[in-house]
């Protein structure tokens, strides 16, 4: 018998460097790495959380690397019902770029995959994107927003489990 009664799959896409993996590694192992040897790390990630008595399993893709050659496929999208699309608000061009990414999900995604914008280094003092910015970004195309530290752990539990019991509500509702 498996030891969970669902299966949701999540994907996390976003510029290079933004901390896609430390966000996984954070949320599976809550250990944070500051070293820059991520590539070979973790390509994928799971935990077992709790949603109203359910065991949902949440099986987590780290694009690894690909995001620099943009061949992210609809093989890794497939079947994803849920997504982080994150960026640096130290790094301002990984906010402009995050029309693209959006592009990309909304072509290759199943519908009502469940997304959140995820700002990630929030602790970083010098910011490049206000709290603002990203939340009216989020508001355009109706996605989640967090604001979140890999490093401190801040919202990066929330950034998972909200969605999680986004995609659980859809999966009620025969969305999927
Ligand atoms: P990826 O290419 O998107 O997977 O990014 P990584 O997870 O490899 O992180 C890239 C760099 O950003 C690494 O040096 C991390 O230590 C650093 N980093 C990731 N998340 C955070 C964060 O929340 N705060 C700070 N200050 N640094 C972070
Ligand atoms: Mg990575």
């Amino acid at each position: 018998m498996a030891d969970y009664n669902y299966l949701f799959k999540y994907i996390i896409v976003g510029d290079a460097g933004v901390g896609k993996s430390c966000l996984l590694l954070q949320f599976t192992d809550r250990r944070f790495r500051a070293e820059h040897d991520m590539t070979i790390g973790v390509e994928f990630g799971h935990r077992v959380v709790e949603i109203d008595d359910q065991r949902i399993k949440l099986q987590i893709w780290d694009t690894a690397g690909q995001e620099a050659f943009r061949s992210i496929t609809r093989a890794y999208y497939r079947g994803a019902t849920g997504a982080l699309l994150v960026f640096d608000i130290g790094r301002r061009a990984t906010f402009d770029h995050l029309a693209q990414w959006l592009l990309d999900a909304r072509q290759n995604a199943q519908p009502n995959m469940v997304i959140i914008l995820v700002a990630n280094k929030s602790d970083l003092e010098r910011r490049e994107v206000s709290t603002e910015e990203g939340a009216w970004f989020a508001r355009q195309n109706g996605l989640f927003f967090l604001e979140t530290s890999a490093k401190t752990g801040q919202n990066v539990e929330s950034a998972f489990l909200d969605t999680a019991r986004q995609i659980y509500e859809n999966l009620q509702a025969g969305m999927y």
